[in-house]
């Protein structure tokens, strides 16, 4: 059948492939009792999943994936060890005969039963073994179902690949960042969710929202994704699928053309500069910083090297992370975040779960209340700065007694590196990332105690309109466009002119080609995004005279209406 399914553009490009469905969550199961006579049927099912899940990762263990960790080995090994125990071989058939329910249910009975068994151990290594026995469990469900797994480590450079899920979770998809798709589709999801940022830095096309994609797809349909547009026509016609193709090559051409700017210094037509820094998740992401030109880094999300690990990075490790994008960088600005961590990016384990994460225990919030946490961090930054021009950006500040009181934490941490005689820059500069409304109306206040301001959008307008930024059943309300949006940017960013302070848009808004000349207008000197969206905002910028979009901004920033902001827009943007 064809049709078609419209969700949130969030990365451009047309893709055209077949859809894999991924699922991570399939624990869910339903418990129905069986008639007697198809007792033995369901034995005989519960055997062949178990069989066939021993055959996938015998020949998983044959066949390692080439960028394998090195333990890959012995965690395969013990999952089939694990699926060789009783408790999950025996148990549950046993529990079918005995009770004459169904297999999905007998395995999480006994499932239940070998996790509560690991979590009475006393050695912290043996408890987290019951992610192991859980991943295993999934497995043997997921082919009980005939939902497929995890993504085939054979199909991870399958460019033909289309990623159909509910959800990802940002720290899973930056662990698929190094593998190629054609693109990437889920039901859930907002166009600034950090997965969607991620998924923008893949240059791969992406529509997040989609709502019920997981069930009316079905695996091996064939897909055409119209990222920009954020539409999926399922099993196209011939005529369809040519014209697409078209498109496809179309942008393809766009794309080799805009890399002929990569060394073209960003000046608007009449002559001002425009500083245009890349954000990165990971030091591995250096290379496209470079293959885009941008002249310094303006956020690197550093809590990503906090994701996906049980134990936390040491301050040698965090050191050596910082120090080689600071040397990578030969003296360009490097401005490392201090971890935002507790909100959509929790640590492995995090026991707390707070009601409402966005606005609970997160980013500096976090950082004071954990000060061993944030010192080892500090320390490491603090170090590097001595092998670049790192910059110190702390994220989320709402006023001003948490800000002294994280000048003064970092004050105390240059003392303790002065006592050991360990070199660091003494004039490292120290950021505040302008994202929570108080802190933007307190502009003048900030600008005086720090040496730079970052304008974090993806956050200043989840607060200033109340809108759950991850929440994909609200993100049609999530407006940068709204006029209460636009004030707070227009007042931190002359606020911070007037204080002489250098101020930057670090949120998706700063790379997203819609705002690039409303931004310019407003005053924004230096802008810092997704280094894929680059090339396209230096053109943007090539093309824009200061002069010409001045009375235009201005009548944007007092309209009311949001129609004819989004025409004035459009004028702005012909
Ligand atoms: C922002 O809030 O705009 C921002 C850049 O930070 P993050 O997206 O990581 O919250
Ligand atoms: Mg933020």
């Amino acid at each position: 059948m064809n049709f078609t399914l419209h969700g949130i553009a969030v990365s451009g490009g047309i893709a055209i492939g077949h859809a894999h469905l991924i699922s991570h969550t399939s624990l869910e199961v339903a418990h129905y009792v069986l008639p007697k006579r198809l007792v033995d049927k369901e034995v005989a099912r519960f055997d062949a999943a178990l069989e066939s899940t021993r055959q996938e990762l015998a020949a998983l263990r044959a066949n390692p994936p080439q960028q394998a960790a090195a333990e890959f080995d012995a965690f395969l090994d013990l999952h089939l060890m694990i699926l060789a125990d009783e408790h999950i071989s025996r148990a549950p058939r046993e529990m079918i005969e005995r009770e004459q329910c169904n297999a999905e249910w007998a395995l999480k009975v006994q499932m239940d039963d070998m996790v509560a068994h690991f979590e009475a151990f006393e050695d912290a290594y043996l408890r987290e073994r019951k992610a192991d026995v859980v991943q295993v469990v999934e497995r043997v469900l997921k082919t009980l179902t005939g939902q497929p797994g995890h993504v085939p480590p054979a199909a991870r450079h399958d460019v033909s690949m289309i990623l159909v899920a509910h959800d990802v979770s940002p720290a899973d998809l930056i662990q698929l960042k190094p593998y190629q798709f054609a693109a990437i589709l889920t039901d859930l999801g907002s166009a600034t969710s950090h997965t969607s940022i991620i998924a923008r830095g893949l240059n791969t096309p992406c529509v997040v929202g989609l709502h019920h994609a997981r069930e009316l797809l079905r695996e091996n349909d064939l897909l055409i994704v119209d990222g920009a547009q954020g539409v999926i026509i399922v099993n196209p016609d011939k005529h369809i699928l040519d014209e697409y193709k078209l498109r496809q090559e179309q942008w393809e051409l766009e794309r080799q053309k805009l890399k002929r700017l990569k060394s073209t210094r960003a000046t608007t037509l009449d002559g001002t500069s425009i500083e245009l820094h890349a954000n990165i998740e990971l030091p591995q992401d250096l290379p496209e910083v470079k293959e885009n030109g941008a002249t310094g880094i303006g956020l690197f999300r550093s809590e990503f090297l906090f994701l996906n690990r049980d134990e936390l990075p040491d301050e040698e490790e965090q050191f050596e992370a910082y120090r080689a994008v600071a040397k990578g960088m030969k003296g360009l600005p490097v401005t490392i975040r201090t971890f935002d961590l507790g909100a959509d990016k929790q640590l492995s384990g995090a026991e707390r779960v707070a009601s409402n994460p966005a606005l609970g225990l997160r980013a500096i919030r976090l950082c004071l209340a954990e000060p061993q946490l944030f010192r080892t961090q500090l320390r490491a930054l603090l170090r590097a700065s001595h092998y670049g021009n790192v910059k110190i950006l702390v994220p989320m500040l709402s006023g001003v007694a948490e800000l002294n009181q994280t000048l003064q934490f970092i004050a105390a941490v240059k003392q303790g590196l002065d006592a050991e005689d360990l070199p660091y820059n003494r004039a490292v500069q120290i950021g505040g990332m302008i994202e929570i409304p108080a802190a933007a109306l307190m502009v003048n206040v900030f600008a005086k105690k720090l040496d730079f301001l970052s304008i974090g959008t993806n956050d200043l307008i989840q607060y200033t309109l109340a809108i759950d930024r991850t929440d994909e059943e609200v993100a049609h309300l999530y407006d940068p466009l709204h006029p209460a949006v636009l004030h707070l940017l227009a007042h931190v960013i002359g606020g911070a002119d007037k204080a002489g302070v250098p101020v930057s848009v670090c949120g998706e808004m700063a790379g997203d080609l819609a705002y690039t000349r409303l931004l310019l207008g407003l005053g924004l000197r230096q802008f810092s995004m997704n280094p894929a969206q680059l090339l396209g905002a230096k053109q943007r910028v090539l093309t824009t005279s200061l002069p010409e979009i001045a009375s235009l901004t201005q009548k944007i920033l007092h309209t009311d209406d949001p129609m004819k902001i989004r025409e004035l827009l459009d004028k702005l943007n012909a």
